[in-house]
C-alpha cells in the first residue's frame, strides 16, 4: 500500500526514523554531504551531496581486528542508522555493492554487519540534479527500504522492503502513483565500449589526468582497499584495511617490482572499462549508477561521457 507524508509532518516522520539509529540526510555546508540532521530544515534536498555514503558501509580506514600479541580481539561497534534522501543512483550503488559482497561464495561479514544496520531512504529525482547526472541511460532499478515521490504539498511514499513498511505503516493510505521515468539532458551514448579499446580519443583524456585518484574516492561503487598490518615491536598491532585507488601506479605493482598498468592511461580506461565493460559482461548490469561524481569532482574535469560519445559519433 502507498502512503502520503505531508511535508508540513516531515519532522515527526523523521523522528520516528530515528527509532531504528542517528539520521543522517544531506546537508550543505561548504559542499552538500550526509551529516546527522535531527530537524528537517538542516535537508538540502535540491542539490547533489558531493560525497558518496559508502564511508558507512566502508570507512576510509577500517580496523579488521587488533591482536595484543597474544590473541585476536574483534569488536563489534557498528551502530545502525538511517540514511535519509538518498537519489537512486546511490541506492543503486547499494544494489551493486551488495552483489559483490554479500552474494556468492566468499560474503564479506564486516559488509554485511554494517549493511544490516542501514535503513535506506530514497527522494525520487524527476530530472537531473545538475549537469553532470547521467542516470536515465544507466538502467536504474528501484532499491530501497522506502522511497519519497514529491507531489507538492506532500509526499508519496513507497516501501520497498519489510523494514521500509514497518515505518510507513502509521501513515495514511493512498493511491498508487506511477511516476514519470528520471529524465537527465547528459547520457553515456553506449555502455558496449569493447570495440573501442584501442581508440587515440582515450589518449586525450589520460593526458589531462593526474593519477590523483579523486574520481575513484568519490565514486560510490569503487570500494578497492588494501591491508596491512601496523605491528608494533612488542607485537601489540591492527590489521587495517584502507582505501586504494586503481589510478595509482602502485595499486597493479607486484613483488619484484612490476606494474601491470604502468602507463597512465591504462589506468584511466581500466577504471571506465571496470565501470560499464567488464561489470556488465560478468553481472549484467552496470557498475556505474550515473552520479556523475567522478566528472564534477575531477579536478581537471575530464568528461569521460562526452569522450565517449566522440568515440561513436
Ligand atoms: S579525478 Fe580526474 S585527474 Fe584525478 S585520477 Fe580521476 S580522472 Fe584523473
Ligand atoms: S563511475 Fe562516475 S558516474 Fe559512475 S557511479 Fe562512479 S562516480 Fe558515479
Amino acid at each position: 500500500m502507498e502512503k502520503v507524508l505531508k511535508k508540513k509532518a516531515l519532522g515527526a516522520f523523521l523522528k520516528k526514523l530515528a527509532s531504528f539509529g542517528q539520521v543522517y540526510g544531506p546537508v550543505k555546508t561548504d559542499t552538500v554531504r550526509f551529516e546527522p540532521v535531527s530537524h528537517e530544515k538542516q535537508l538540502c534536498l535540491d542539490e547533489h551531496a558531493w560525497f558518496p555514503v559508502k564511508e558507512f558501509l566502508f570507512p576510509q580506514k577500517q580496523v579488521f581486528f587488533r591482536f595484543d600479541g597474544e590473541k585476536i580481539i574483534t569488536e563489534d561497534n557498528v551502530k545502525k542508522a538511517v540514511l535519509f534522501g538518498l537519489r537512486k543512483c546511490d541506492l543503486n550503488a547499494f544494489l551493486i555493492n551488495d552483489k559483490l559482497f554479500l552474494e556468492g561464495e566468499h560474503k564479506d561479514l564486516f559488509y554485511e554487519q554494517r549493511r544490516n544496520n542501514l535503513l535506506l531512504v530514497g527522494l525520487y529525482c524527476y530530472h537531473e540534479l545538475d549537469e553532470f547526472c547521467f542516470c536515465s541511460s544507466m538502467n536504474l532499478q528501484d532499491y530501497h527500504d522506502i522511497m519519497l515521490y514529491d507531489r507538492g504539498s506532500y509526499y508519496q511514499v513507497k516501501a520497498g522492503t519489510p523494514k521500509g513498511e514497518f515505518f510507513i505503516a502509521h501513515l495514511k493510505d493512498t493511491e498508487a502513483f506511477v511516476p514519470p521515468p528520471t529524465t537527465c539532458s547528459l547520457a553515456l551514448p553506449t555502455q558496449e565500449i569493447a570495440h573501442l579499446f584501442e581508440h587515440q580519443a582515450w589518449k586525450e583524456g589520460a593526458d589531462s589526468c593526474t593519477s590523483c585518484g579523486h574520481c575513484t574516492n568519490l565514486c560510490p561503487t569503487c570500494l578497492c582497499f588494501t591491508i596491512s598490518d601496523d605491528v608494533a615491536l612488542d607485537g601489540k598491532g591492527e590489521r587495517v584495511a584502507e582505501w586504494d585507488s586503481c589510478q595509482y601506479k602502485e595499486f597493479t605493482e607486484v613483488a619484484g617490482g612490476h606494474v601491470f598498468r604502468e602507463k597512465r592511461v591504462d589506468r584511466f580506461k581500466h577504471r571506465i572499462y571496470h565501470k560499464i565493460q567488464y561489470f556488465r559482461e560478468r553481472f549484467d548490469m552496470s557498475m556505474c549508477t550515473g552520479c556523475g561524481r567522478c566528472i564534477r569532482g575531477c579536478p581537471e574535469k575530464i568528461h569521460w561521457i562526452h569522450l565517449i560519445g566522440k568515440m561513436t559519433q
